[in-house]
């Protein structure tokens, strides 16, 4: 194993066992705790760090004639008057008077406490937001409390907190946590302010202060985070992030590879790259030329690679993939091509046995839904080293598939697969003390901000530029009040020999959501157009009749594959030249394009409709109509990738288990670029001069996290 083992936790548990249970038998824990220990609030750090998402004042007393409606306030004054009332349903009416108002109290769930406190004569204070009613102004379910006892002397925080987790509980948990946790500084005072526009407070400061704020803070600038205090978790969050980036990259630097130079086998240098390549149909564009040259680079090298092949979908990807499989093979080592979907894998594997078999390299095939003879003699290829390359889904990362010298694993739709599943084929290189190189490919482009923060340990080489005579695909946004027009566009183009993806949501969404779903669309369709096949795929059905439908629709058999999103990923038939997006409203932006992507890939001018649905609203919502238009307005996977972000943010688009780098809390990449800057400029300094403070700092920060973060 050469992965690092997670480092212990900050600060160890050091609560002694209570009298009466057997020593080193953990307590069980209560489900708040369980809860903590869910939200990743384990050690006194963590609570310290959990900041407050709001905060409530509850420092001052507002007379009733000096708030507005619909503010939050909190007041102090006499019960007047107090009633059950018994309309539709039974509520507790109570009226309560501060000397320049009224206002009436209302509980639709109450207690007979409730009464008993907020009896006539009592003084109380109430907090709750107030509302203009139909008897005057009032407040719907408040807070409140008899009167007397202190006014607290900070703004009330409001932290995140998920259910089972009271808030009264995470704050006194949050508290203690920041009075034991060990705060002192990490970042050495030169640092911090080189280049800092503003004077930056130490970090107990800033937590002491964004944990209990004063009353005169202004709140803006809490709520919105530009407040120093902020200023100061972020740039501490920042450093974080880039120390591990680097952090891994070193490591990776320090570790061995095999350095796949010449051939092995066969004695002349590099034939098994030429071969292929004189075999090939087409001539490689500069961009794969480019790419191929990085990658061979790379692999000459004893250190592992570790390079991002980001190529727009059609930009040519798998044979760039192939090249380095046949480099890998040539030198007498293993490749391994783990894809997201059956589908998608056994594609691959039919290319590439096409291009690589005549050229006497052996191909190993996995799959889940594989017959377990076939599987065993598989395993037994792969074990022996007679297979040189093997293509697979996940059932590559499997315990039972052991290489005999794995030197080169390439993942293909990388973003699909998560962080484990990434760690887990690289650790399938049996030989002591070395590491396979690693491949990834997508076709959903980091934009610049995200690679330079979150992929600062990762090297990017990008197809720019597609296999010359592609047309470009024309994107239409279609109601889906118009499907006789779009029926009879399907109807001419099956006149022309071509064939049509109609791709539908899922088949598994809630039955709640009125889809039309694939199984009537394709009904429908058959009935339509009966003198032709119209075939139906869908995730549910068995992976053989997956297989079947879609060899059908390769081989040009079938005119119209009706499908839900499993087609996504990498499909290939060239003949394919419109696609059809039911409820096109219902699919992400980068999912659109990815779909998109299906067509186009031949010498055939290519069409996408996207077809729309408002259902009952009376049109679509804002964020639906953004992302139609983008389609329309580029074919351009990276202004693609850019608008994606734009409309969803960076959290989003990376999701935590594609990316597996802990997202950032409290930075945010767009508004905080000047101090990422900062980050990325200190980081190597730390790490250099004050490399046990870096430590430190990434272990607070990030804990058991940043061994993702080498994935
Ligand atoms: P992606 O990058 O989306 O994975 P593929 O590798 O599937 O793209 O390539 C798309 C299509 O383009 C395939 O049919 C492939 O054989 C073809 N292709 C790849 N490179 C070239 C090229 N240089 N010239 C012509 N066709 C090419
Ligand atoms: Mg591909």
């Amino acid at each position: 194993m050469m992965l690092p083992a997670a480092p212990a936790p900050q600060t160890a548990p050091k609560t002694a066992p209570p009298a009466g249970r057997p020593a080193g038998k953990a307590p069980a824990k209560s489900p708040a705790q369980k809860a903590l220990d869910k939200l990743g609030l384990r050690r006194d750090i963590d609570l310290a760090l959990h900041l407050p998402l709001r905060y409530e004042d509850e420092t001052r007393i507002v007379r009733l004639i000096d708030a507005r409606d619909g503010e939050v306030v909190q007041i102090e004054g006499e019960v007047t008057h107090s009633e059950i009332l018994i309309r539709s349903r039974r509520q507790l009416l109570v009226t309560v008077d501060d000397g320049s108002d009224t206002c009436l109290l209302r509980f639709l769930n109450f207690y007979p406490s409730h009464q008993k406190t907020l009896s006539v004569g009592a003084r109380v204070r109430v907090r709750g937001e107030l509302r203009g009613g139909f008897l005057g102004r009032e407040m719907m379910h408040p807070h409140f409390k008899l009167a007397g006892g202190e006014l607290p002397g900070a703004l009330t925080p409001v932290y995140p907190t998920s259910a089972g987790l009271p808030q009264v509980y995470l704050r006194k948990a949050v508290l203690s946590g920041l009075a034991r946790a060990d705060l002192s500084e990490t970042i050495p005072a030169p640092l911090l302010s080189k280049n800092m526009p503003q004077r930056l407070s130490t970090l107990r400061e800033a937590l002491q202060f964004l944990h209990h704020p004063t009353p005169d803070a202004a709140l803006q600038t809490l709520e919105d985070r530009s407040h120093p205090a902020w200023q100061r978790l972020k740039v501490e969050e920042l450093l974080a992030q880039q120390l591990s980036q680097l952090q891994a990259r070193r490591v990776r630097a320090a570790m061995r590879a095999p350095a796949l130079r010449g051939s092995a086998v066969r004695g002349s240098q590099g034939s098994l790259q030429m071969k292929l390549l004189e075999r090939l149909p087409f001539q490689l564009t500069a961009a794969q030329l480019r790419v191929g040259a990085e990658i061979k680079a790379d692999l000459q090298k004893d250190i592992p690679m570790h390079r991002l092949l980001q190529g727009d979908v059609g930009s040519g990807k798998t044979v760039v993939a192939a090249l380095a499989a046949a480099r890998c093979i040539d030198a007498g080592w293993q490749c391994a091509l783990m894809a997201p979907t059956e589908i998608l894998a056994e594609q691959h594997f039919r290319k590439l046995l096409s291009w690589l078999e005549p050229l006497g390299i052996k191909t190993a095939w996995l799959t889940g839904s594989q017959k377990t003879k076939e599987r065993r003699e598989m395993l037994a290829l792969i074990e022996s080293g007679e297979a040189g390359l093997v293509i697979g889904t996940h059932a590559v990362i499997q315990d039972k598939v052991v290489f005999k010298n794995l030197a080169l694993a390439i993942i293909d739709e990388q973003h699909r697969f998560g962080v484990a599943q990434r760690l887990a084929l690289r650790s399938k290189m049996t030989d002591g003390g070395e590491e396979p190189h690693l491949l990834m490919m997508t076709a959903t482009p980091i934009p610049r901000t995200l690679a330079m923060s979150y992929y600062a340990d990762l090297d990017v080489s990008t197809l720019d530029e597609l296999p010359p005579g592609r047309t470009a695909i024309v994107t239409k946004v279609v109601s889906d009040a118009r499907r006789d027009e779009v029926i009879a566009r399907i109807q001419a183009q099956i006149a022309e020999g071509r064939q049509i993806y109609w791709v539908c949501p899922l088949i598994e969404e809630s039955e709640s959501i009125d889809l039309v779903n694939a199984t009537q669309t394709h009904q429908a369709l058959s009935e339509a157009l009966p003198d032709v096949l119209v075939g139906l795929l869908h995730s549910r059905m068995p992976p053989a009749e997956k297989k079947a439908v879609m060899s059908l629709f390769v081989d040009g058999v079938m005119a119209v594959l009706v499908s839900t999103t499993v087609i996504e990923v990498g499909v290939d038939v060239p003949n394919a030249s419109l696609m059809v997006i039911e409820h096109a409203e219902r699919f992400g932006l980068s999912q659109l394009h990815q779909l998109r992507g299906r067509v186009g890939r031949g010498a055939a001018a290519s069409a996408c409709v996207l077809l729309y649905s408002t259902g009952d609203a009376p049109r679509l919502g804002e964020v639906a109509r953004a992302r139609l238009k983008a389609m329309v307005e580029t074919n351009d996977g990276f202004e693609i990738a850019r608008r994606d972000l734009e409309i969803r943010g960076p959290g989003e688009f990376l999701g935590a288990r594609q990316s597996g780098a802990p997202l950032l809390r409290f930075a945010d990449l767009q508004t905080d670029a000047a101090l990422l800057a900062w980050a990325r400029e200190v980081a190597p300094v730390m790490l250099d001069q004050h490399a046990e403070l870096a430590e430190r700092h990434v272990l607070r920060w990030l804990g058991g996290k940043a061994e993702f973060l080498k994935a």
